[in-house]
């Protein structure tokens, strides 16, 4: 298995091509249900703010790997750095106080 929590989910995805699984719109609502199950995880004050990271993430990857953008960022690779801003946005909220 990969160290990579984004390479292991497409080998699954693979897997299931394999299977002979197919149904795009079924595999696509399966990965979303566990990113929905993820931000669940999160503190009820900061489930907002991590839905919307990840759905501007999504854009963001999206329009990058298919070419609509140039990437800007010297990362070739989101697997290993999303779950790490999704932790560092929770930490950081947590320690922040609110403002006046
Ligand atoms: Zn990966």
């Amino acid at each position: 298995m990969s160290d990579c929590l984004h390479c292991e989910i497409n080998q699954l995805v693979q897997e299931c091509f394999e299977r002979g699984d197919t149904d795009l719109a079924e595999i696509a609502s399966m990965l979303v249900e566990s990113l929905a199950d993820l931000i669940l995880l999160a503190p009820d004050s900061d489930r907002s703010n991590l839905m919307a990271h990840a759905l501007s993430a999504f854009g963001q990857i999206f329009l990058e790997k298919g070419g609509a953008i140039d990437g800007n960022s010297n990362a070739t690779h989101y697997g290993s750095g999303l779950p790490r801003l999704h932790v560092a946005v929770i930490a950081s909220e947590a320690d922040v106080s609110p403002a006046e």
